[in-house]
């Protein structure tokens, strides 16, 4: 299970993120489409695609923020790249919370 807030993983029994401290939400992230590279609609900034990028390699979200904006900074192609990335990757789909099936998936 992953932080709603910031991204990272935690248990799946906490109730608030060891991180950032936000509320952790029931939700299966990455479970219907696990090794596949999206965009995912939380934790995003912009369109989700560093999220995704960090999420479908299992790097830092912040780290990959991070090399983002160096990339913007200094080499200048970041911008382009992230939007040549958001057109490229899908979107992930919607996911319901664990316990809306009653069966706990
Ligand atoms: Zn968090």
């Amino acid at each position: 299970m992953y932080c709603s807030h910031c991204g990272r993983q935690v248990e799946a029994a906490v109730r608030f993120c060891p991180a950032c401290g936000a509320a952790v939400q029931p939700v299966v992230v990455g479970a219907p489409i696990f090794g596949q590279l999206v965009r995912l609609r939380y934790p995003r900034v912009f369109g989700g695609v560093c999220s995704g990028l960090a999420m479908h390699y299992g790097w830092d979200v912040i780290t990959v923020r991070l090399l983002w904006v160096l990339c913007v900074l200094f080499a200048g192609t970041g911008i382009l790249a992230y939007i040549i990335a958001w057109i490229v990757i899908p979107e992930a789909p919607y996911v319901l919370p664990e316990n809306s099936t009653g069966s706990g998936v």
